[in-house]
Parts: C-alpha cells; sequence; structure tokens
C-alpha cells in the first residue's frame, strides 16, 4: 500500500511541529520555553465561553445549516462593516472550522489544475501546501527585508501571466508581521482588476496593529475589485478562540455558494455551539480584544531590543500580527562546543539544545536566513527566553 501522490507531495504543518515538539520536552519536566506557536495565551474572554455554556444547556448541540447559522453570518456582516467598511449580505458570507478551513475551501472553489496562485514570500507554511492540495502551482512573489517584507505591484507584475488565478495577500502578515499602506494595497487590487485575477485577502490578524498603523481591506477600493476579492478571517487571534475554530469568508455569491457545497460534503457546520460563541464575540464589548493588542505591543517593543543587542542578529519592527522575523544569518559559520550553524534549522535546534526555547526556522516559511518568533507569551517568558537566547548566541564564537 502506498499514499496517494497528493499526500506525497504535502509537508506536514511546521510551526504544529515545534509546539509539538516543545510540549513534549515539558511533559518530560524539560523547561523550554515556546516561541513557536501562533496562539495567543490569552484565555477566551469569560462573556464568550458563557455564551457556548448557555448554547449547551439549551440543547443548541446540533447539525445547523452547512454553511453557518444566520445569526452569526449577520454577525460577520456587521463586523464588516463596523471594522473594515465593506458591505456584504447574509448569502456573500460563508462560516467554516477556522480560518485554514476557509482557504481551503476558496482554492477548492477556483483552482484548476495548473493554475497559478501568487504568493508572497516570505509566506505562512499552510498557503503553498494547500495551494498544492488543490492542484495548483504555488508562485512566490519574494518581498525583500530591505523593503520591510512589503508587498507591492512591482513585485507582482512580472509574474503575472494568462495562468495567474488568485493573489493572496496576508497583511498583516504571518510570518514577517508586515502591514500593507493603502498605497500598496492599492496598487495590488489595480493590478488584479486590469489583469482579471482573484485577490484572496487573509486579514486573520487584522485587529493586531501597532504604531498607529490602519488595517485597510483591499476590497474596499471600488466595486471592480471588490467583486474581485475573496476576504477571510478569523476569530481565533483576536478574541484568543484558536481551539473553537471558526473562521469565515465574504465575497462573491457565486463563489460563496460553491465552497457551501464542497463544504457541506466535507465537514458540514463548524461546531453549533461555537458558533454561539463566536456571535457573542463579534458583537459583544471588544475591549478584550482591545487589551489583547495593548499587551502584545507592549511584548513586541521588549522583544525587538532584545533582539537588536544580540550580534549577529537584526530584528524589524513589525506593525502587525504577533511575529517577529528576526534575520539570524549573522551567526552563520559562528560555532560553539564543535558545532557550527549553517542555516536557520541549525540555529533553531542550536536554541532548542543550549537555551530551552522553541523558534520556527525561517526555511519553513520560505527564507533561511530568518526564525520566526512568536510574542504570544507572557512578558515573563519573554524575559526569561530572551535572557537565555542572549547567553546562547554569545557564547558562539
Ligand atoms: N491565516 C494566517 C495567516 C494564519 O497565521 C492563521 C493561523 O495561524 C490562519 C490563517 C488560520 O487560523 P485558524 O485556522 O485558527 O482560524
Amino acid at each position: 500500500m502506498s499514499v496517494s501522490q497528493r499526500a506525497r507531495n504535502i509537508v506536514p504543518s511546521a510551526t504544529l511541529t515545534i509546539s509539538a515538539t516543545a510540549r513534549r520536552m515539558r511533559a518530560e519536566g524539560i523547561d523550554v520555553i515556546g516561541f513557536g506557536s501562533g496562539e495567543p495565551d490569552f484565555d477566551t474572554p469569560d462573556h464568550i465561553k458563557e455564551a457556548a455554556i448557555q448554547a449547551i444547556r439549551e440543547g443548541f448541540t446540533k447539525y445547523t445549516a452547512s454553511g453557518g447559522i444566520d445569526e452569526l453570518k449577520d454577525a460577520v456582516v456587521a463586523k464588516l462593516k463596523r471594522d473594515n467598511g465593506l458591505e456584504y449580505t447574509r448569502d456573500q458570507v460563508l462560516i467554516s472550522c477556522g480560518g485554514k478551513h476557509s482557504l481551503y475551501n476558496v482554492f477548492q472553489a477556483l483552482l484548476e489544475p495548473g493554475d497559478d496562485v501568487i504568493i508572497p514570500a516570505p509566506y505562512w507554511v499552510s498557503f503553498p501546501e494547500q495551494v498544492k492540495l488543490c492542484d495548483g502551482k504555488p508562485v512566490f512573489a519574494q518581498t525583500s527585508e530591505r523593503e520591510g517584507f512589503r508587498l507591492h505591484r512591482a513585485l507582482v507584475e512580472p509574474l503575472v501571466t494568462p495562468r495567474t488565478k488568485i493573489l493572496v495577500v496576508n497583511s498583516p502578515s504571518n510570518p514577517t508581521g508586515a502591514a500593507l499602506t493603502r498605497v500598496e494595497l492599492q496598487g495590488l487590487a489595480e493590478l488584479a482588476v486590469q489583469r482579471g485575477f482573484w485577490l484572496l485577502s487573509d486579514e486573520t490578524y487584522d485587529s493586531l496593529v501597532y504604531d498607529g498603523h490602519q488595517h485597510v481591506s483591499v476590497a474596499s477600493f471600488g466595486d471592480a475589485v471588490y467583486a474581485r476579492t475573496i476576504l477571510v478571517n478569523s476569530l481565533s487571534k483576536a478574541y484568543a478562540m484558536t481551539g473553537w475554530r471558526i473562521g469565515y469568508t465574504a465575497g462573491p455569491r457565486e463563489i460563496i455558494k460553491a465552497m457551501d457545497s464542497i463544504q457541506s460534503q466535507e465537514t458540514s457546520n463548524p461546531t453549533s455551539i461555537a458558533q454561539r460563541a463566536a456571535v457573542v464575540a463579534l458583537t459583544g464589548a471588544q475591549d478584550s480584544t482591545h487589551r489583547m493588542r495593548e499587551e502584545f505591543d507592549r511584548r513586541r517593543r521588549s522583544i525587538v531590543k532584545r533582539l537588536n543587542e544580540m550580534p549577529g542578529i537584526s530584528c524589524l519592527s513589525p506593525q502587525g500580527a504577533f511575529y517577529v522575523f528576526p534575520n539570524v544569518s549573522g551567526t552563520y559559520g559562528k560555532s560553539h562546543a564543535g558545532k557550527t550553524l549553517t542555516n536557520s534549522t541549525d540555529f533553531a535546534a542550536y536554541l532548542l539544545d543550549e537555551a530551552r526555547i522553541a523558534v520556527v526556522p525561517g526555511v519553513e516559511f520560505g527564507s533561511d536566513a530568518h526564525v520566526r518568533i512568536s510574542y504570544a507569551t507572557s512578558m515573563a517568558n519573554i524575559e526569561k527566553g530572551m535572557d537565555r537566547m542572549a547567553a546562547a548566541v554569545g557564547q558562539l564564537h
């Protein structure tokens, strides 16, 4: 027996693998500090949990419509109007089992074998793998650190061919934290309209922006680009609801309908109880999200400062999400105890062995000069972890 070519083509999620390794080491009694996980360390706010408990008590525990309950679709419509200035109707919204599932359904609904999907690099690990699972071909638009990892029209335009079906826009970005400006997004919007491809706008981190950055949805630049944009968002990060698995898509009716059909055969509805909780998350008070954002901001400033003090490491200050993506290539060629670092995998392994801290090698995101460090962990862990990292880096010669 052998598994399919499709399955052989896929690499498992590196970020989940690193988190699992850190968890396993901790279970063995090793004091590992995890900077690998893309998951807020905060608990889901109480009023959201209460809504789920109430749903259980009321017996709201059966199948729902495959694409989600109307009440939640309406809450998404209201959120997109309130925060993003976008007008959608209920039939333009689909609720799925996390943003990851939403994205997968978009690729399932749109891609023909061999279609190109342009993905900005460094990229979130799941974009290329999902495209491959749906028989598409990932094409990378390489952003540069010199330009703050920013995606803009001049980087994308040379890659566009008649095979280009989708451009992924992920602002704020996982892993770089780069958040695009209105001008940059407008350039991408114009290109999509002129050349006739879809924009898949992953706005999972839209509520986590810093230094006065204003998040703008690319669909907001007029009717032509609105008709070409599929917006995906998730409750995972904004409401510390990673385990609840609720994400959503908003876009043209025809695509939403196709995605709903696919979902109806794939998973049926997202969990009924989690949907009820999501309604309260989106429509209730938003102060817990604001508080989390402030705390992430404090950690961001601290971690960027600490990293830039380490020899051989430089780190840009990201405008969004909860990751930093420091360049660690200045340590390559250096050694400790007979081990010489040559790439991001060596660097991450060295930190795990020497400093007991878990980071994700940048090669997994398409850049071997970097590592990804998530600051979705407590300030105490950040301080302790940065002390350990500074000591480990300091002993490289
Ligand atoms: N999009 C990006 C860029 C992400 O980083 C993530 C999670 O890490 C997701 C989507 C999906 O998150 P979820 O499936 O938990 O909603």
